[in-house]
Parts: structure tokens; C-alpha cells; sequence
């Protein structure tokens, strides 16, 4: 596909290799291990690795792992897993936590130059001295310690002689700076934590302010790029980079991140509602997480032909997530085989239709892509179809079954409605109709017409099947991200986003494979399930409907 979306990261490494500025460019991909991975991050990854690969560059993954806390190993395999999956491979993989030694050293020879301090305030404090956007900030009362105090006091708070929250290291830069991040930042904190690389050799972290722009310069990375929200941090990373006398000279670029219509992209909303339980793990098929756009059944592909559509730029606002399924869509249109699929079962039975009886019938597997040939699909004296596609009384201009009414079966026969049978309750229970073995479909019968097309499958042999339809997570509202509770967020779950349907599909299906994806008649594309699949249990995710009011 071709994509002619603006990309300002784009045109400022083309510009820069043109010019001579530089001759060859290193990008990165960096996330914090602690979460899954969200199509905000497919953002990221394919400006990195795309960038990369259009210019001949390098890209590495590399993990930034500088806040214990929050971090598992489980996250970095699934990082892993998704960035390949989405059709990358990176060049160096690295952790920030392989720096740790090299950071701290920068960190004594910024003391030594009496350009960083140990601090006693306490982080509530050091907020309130820092002042405002219209007030200057005040200097800590241990701002001026000797380089010598500060040399030991690091260190001890290196060797574990204080608590957590007991001291940190902070930059000494401008208490007075119109820029906030540049009045004396944090670089340093106690925590006494194990780190899932490290262990316990470390109980003082970097701080991402400081650490960042230090991976980025050890690594040679050229292009460092992040979203906007670091904007007003880029003074403060080539500040790091110059006074830590880095020999590599990375510089920093922002984009507007990707935010979605009807879902959320915060790793910690995300993780809530996992542990929480209003999802079955991360993912879930109606989680905006790679992993749950994979299990749905969105591809690569279509991942990353949204990405190009959507370009790169400085703007804010939410992508209408219709714009996702329009490119599974297209991805799908001449790959998915055709196939019906009933999900609401109700039995038919063909009264003139002799019993014992069954026909193969002929069907193209995808009538826009005739080279995936064709399938045999059984018929006989008792079908299924769907509940949806028969009313009692109907009103005007209903075109599908009813008392006295005629319709096509897809690939089969017309077939009237005589007789309805219902149970104690009322309830339509079965239909008994009559076929006309001269409208078999392909035949070129022209005596009448019918409006309705009705897909069905053969009861006898029919497979049985679970649909699950979704709609979105996330109802949504004008809501301000940062000042949600997480409270006012669960509110915005959707409680009906999930619903399983016990159905049939065609007995050519019994061996389907997990990611095996369809387009049912009707219904649209579906993918089978890799967690619920099995064997004879077949268990498909309704990927998108069919079509949409949405255009780009
Ligand atoms: P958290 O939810 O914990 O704040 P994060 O979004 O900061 O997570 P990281 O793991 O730090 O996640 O992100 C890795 C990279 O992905 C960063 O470079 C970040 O800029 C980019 N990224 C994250 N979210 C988006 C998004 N919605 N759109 C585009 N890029 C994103
Ligand atoms: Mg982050
Ligand atoms: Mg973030």
C-alpha cells in the first residue's frame, strides 16, 4: 500500500542525512516494562523501525526498566512477542538497568563538576520550593553542600545507609528558570526494591529525566523520538547530555501521540481493569493492547496500514477507531474464505424435500478472489437459520422469512414459509417450509424473484460453534484523561461489551485453526479464538461487521 500521510520525524532525518548533518541515523524503541503494549505503542514502533528502514538505519529495543516497582519479566516477553509480531526486528535489544554503573559515574562527575547535590528534602517539599509558572522556585537548604559531603553522601546512599524517600540526588541547574523541569530535577531516588534484572545491587535509581537521554547517548541513537508530552523536557535531556560529556549527541524530536475514540490507553487504566477482572487478561480480544487487537484478529498488516493513514504529526485529537476496522477490512476483503455461520439457530425443515436425502452444493470460497477456488457445502431436509431472519408479523418492506413468503438460500434453493411450530411458551421453535427444486441457485432460473438472501447450514451436519460480538470497552465521554478517578473511569465500562452466542457453522470448518479468519455471510470477518479454540471446540471472535457508514 501506498501511504503519502505527512510525517514531520520523516522529513527531519531526510533532511538531515540530505544535508550532510549526519550520514547515518540510529532510532530506538523504548518501553517501560510495565504493561502490555497498545496500538498508541504500534504508533512508535513503526515510526522507529519504518524510519529506520527507510534510511538504512538501526533501530534497537531497548527496555526502560529504571522503576523497579512497577516491572515484571512477563512484560518484556510480551514487548518482545508484539514488535515482532508486528513485522520488526531490532537491531540491538538492551535494558536501561545494563547502565546502571555507567550512570552512576555520570551522576559523581556531575557532583564533582558541582553540578548535582544530595537533597533532605522530602519530595513534597522539593514540589513546593520549586514554585510555579509565576513564581520562581526557592533554593533547598542543602543546595550549596560541599562537593566533598555530596561525594559521600551518594555514596552511602548507594551502600543502603538511608531510607526510602530519606534523601535524593537533584541536577543544580536554575531555580529561577521560566522552564519548571529545569529548576534543580530529581535524578536520583532511594528505593529499596529488586529489580528483575539487577536484583538487589542497586537501592538509588535513576530518574527517566537523567537516565534517558543517557541510554540514548551511550547507545548512538541520532533521533530520539517520544511524544509531545516531553516537549518542555527536551532543554533538560540536552542539558544531561552536554554536562555529562557524552561522547554521542542524540537529539530529541516529539510527535502528538495516538489517542482512539471509545477506548483507553493508559497502561494504568489498562491494568486495572485486568486486575480488576472486567477483561479477561491483557488480552482480550476488546483490549486496544497488541496482544487483544491480535486474539480479535486484526493483522499486521492493517495495524500498520492505520499507522501510515494516520501520519506523524504535532496535532492532538482522538482517531475515530472506525478507521482501524476500515483497514482490516481491505486487508481481509481477498484473503478471508467466505463461509456461513448461524448464530442464533432456528430449524427448518424442507417438507417436500425428500428425507435421507443430501446434495453437495458448490460455492466460491471468495467470489472477489476466484483463485481460492471452490467448496462443497451439504443440503438437506433440515437446516438452520437464523432467528433474526424470521418474524411472524412483520412490518412493510421485510423481505426475509415470514407466514406465506419466499426467499433465496444462499448457494441453494427458494424455500416458502408454510407452517410455524412453538412451544408452551409461544415461542417459534421451528419452521416447517417447502423448496422449489427449480430454483436451484447457478441453474440460470429465471421464473421469479425474491428480495431476500438468507444464509443457513445443514443441521445434520452442521458444526457447532461459539460467536462472541463485541462492542466497545469504553463509552465514551468528554472526559478530561488526567483528572479521571479511577472510579469515574469503571464507570465508563461498557457492561454490555460482550456477547456469546452458541451457534453453527459449515462442517467443512471442523478444522480450523486457531487465527484461522473468515468472512461469515452477513456477519462479517471473525477470527478463531487461540485461547478458547480446541479441537472441537470452536470458538470465533467477531473481528468487524461487514461494512461501515465510514469513509476516508
Ligand atoms: P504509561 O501509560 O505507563 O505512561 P507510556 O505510554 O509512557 O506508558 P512507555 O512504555 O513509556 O509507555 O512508551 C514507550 C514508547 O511508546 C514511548 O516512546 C512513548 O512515547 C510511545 N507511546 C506511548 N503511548 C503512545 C501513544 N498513545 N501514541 C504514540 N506513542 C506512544
Ligand atoms: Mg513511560
Ligand atoms: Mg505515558
Amino acid at each position: 500500500m501506498e501511504h503519502n500521510s505527512p510525517n514531520i520525524i520523516r522529513n527531519i532525518i531526510k533532511e538531515d542525512l540530505e544535508t550532510g548533518k549526519l550520514d547515518h541515523i540510529v532510532t530506538r524503541f523504548p518501553p517501560e516494562p510495565n504493561g502490555y503494549l497498545h496500538i498508541g505503542h504500534a504508533k512508535a514502533i513503526i515510526l522507529n523501525f519504518g524510519v529506520a528502514d527507510e534510511f538504512n538505519g538501526k533501530t534497537n529495543l531497548r527496555f526502560d526498566d529504571t522503576n523497579p516497582q512497577k516491572e515484571d519479566i512477563e512484560y518484556v516477553n510480551s514487548i518482545k512477542e508484539d514488535v515482532k509480531w508486528l513485522g520488526y526486528d531490532w537491531d540491538g535489544l538492551f535494558f536501561a538497568s545494563d547502565y546502571f554503573d555507567e550512570m552512576y559515574n555520570r551522576a559523581v562527575l556531575l557532583i564533582k563538576k558541582g553540578l548535582a547535590y544530595v537533597d533532605d528534602l522530602s519530595v513534597d517539599e522539593i514540589r513546593e520550593y520549586r514554585g510555579t509558572l509565576t513564581e520562581p522556585g526557592k533554593d533547598s537548604p542543602y543546595r550549596n553542600r560541599s562537593v566533598d559531603e555530596n561525594l559521600d553522601l551518594f555514596e552511602r546512599m548507594r551502600k543502603g545507609a538511608f531510607g526510602n524517600g530519606e534523601k535524593v540526588l537533584r541536577a543544580k541547574i536554575d531555580m529561577s528558570s521560566p522552564n519548571i523541569n529545569l529548576r534543580d530535577p530529581i535524578i536520583y531516588r532511594i528505593a529499596h526494591v529488586t529489580h528483575h534484572n539487577t536484583g538487589d545491587k542497586w537501592c538509588i535509581y535513576p530518574m527517566y529525566a537523567f537516565a534517558h537521554p543517557l541510554e540514548d547517548a551511550i547507545e548512538g541513537v541520532t533521533h530520539s523520538i517520544c511524544t509531545l508530552e516531553f516537549e518542555d523536557q527536551r532543554p533538560l535531556y540536552d542539558w544531561v547530555v552536554a554536562n555529562c560529556e557524552m561522547e554521542g549527541t542524540p537529539h530529541q524530536y516529539e510527535f502528538g501521540r495516538l489517542n482512539l475514540t471509545n477506548t483507553v490507553m493508559s497502561k494504568r487504566k489498562l491494568k486495572q481493569l485486568v486486575d480488576e477482572g472486567f477483561v479477561d487478561g491483557w488480552d482480550d480480544p476488546r483490549m486496544p493492547t497488541i496482544s487483544g487487537l491480535r486474539r480479535r484478529g486484526y493483522t499486521p498488516e492493517s495495524i500498520r496500514d492505520f499507522c501510515h493513514e494516520i501520519g506523524v504529526s504535532k496535532a492532538y485529537g482522538a482517531v475515530d477507531s472506525q478507521m482501524l476496522d476500515h483497514f482490516i477490512r481491505e486487508d481481509l476483503k481477498l484473503k478471508a474464505p467466505r463461509t456461513m455461520g448461524v448464530l442464533k439457530p432456528l430449524k427448518v425443515v424442507i417438507t417436500n424435500y425428500p428425507e435421507g436425502q443430501v446434495e453437495m452444493l458448490e460455492a466460491e470460497i471468495n467470489p472477489e478472489n476466484l483463485e481460492m477456488g471452490t467448496r462443497q457445502i451439504p443440503f438437506s431436509r433440515e437446516i438452520y437459520i437464523e432467528q433474526d431472519d424470521f418474524i411472524e408479523n412483520p412490518p412493510k418492506k421485510y423481505f426475509r422469512l415470514f407466514p406465506g413468503n419466499e426467499v433465496r438460500l444462499k448457494h441453494a434453493y427458494f424455500i416458502k414459509c408454510e407452517d410455524i411450530i412453538k412451544d408452551e411458551n409461544g415461542e417459534v421453535i421451528e419452521l416447517h417450509c417447502t423448496y422449489d427444486p427449480e430454483t436451484k441457485s447457478g441453474t440460470g432460473f429465471t421464473g421469479r424473484k425474491v428480495k431476500g438472501t438468507l444464509h443457513w447450514v445443514d443441521a445434520r451436519s452442521a458444526h457447532p460453534a461459539e460467536f462472541r460480538l463485541y462492542e466497545p470497552l469504553i463509552l465514551d465521554e468528554e472526559v478530561d484523561e488526567e483528572e479521571e478517578t479511577e472510579k469515574t473511569f469503571l464507570e465508563r465500562v461498557n457492561p454490555n461489551s460482550l456477547e456469546i452466542l452458541q451457534g453453527f457453522v459449515e462442517p467443512n470448518m471442523k478444522d480450523v485453526k486457531p487465527h484461522d479468519k473468515f468472512q461469515f455471510f452477513r456477519h462479517g470477518y471473525f477470527n478463531a479464538d487461540p485461547k478458547h479454540t480446541k479441537n472441537d471446540h470452536l470458538v470465533f471472535n467477531q473481528i468487524v461487521e461487514l461494512k461501515s457508514s465510514f469513509k476516508i
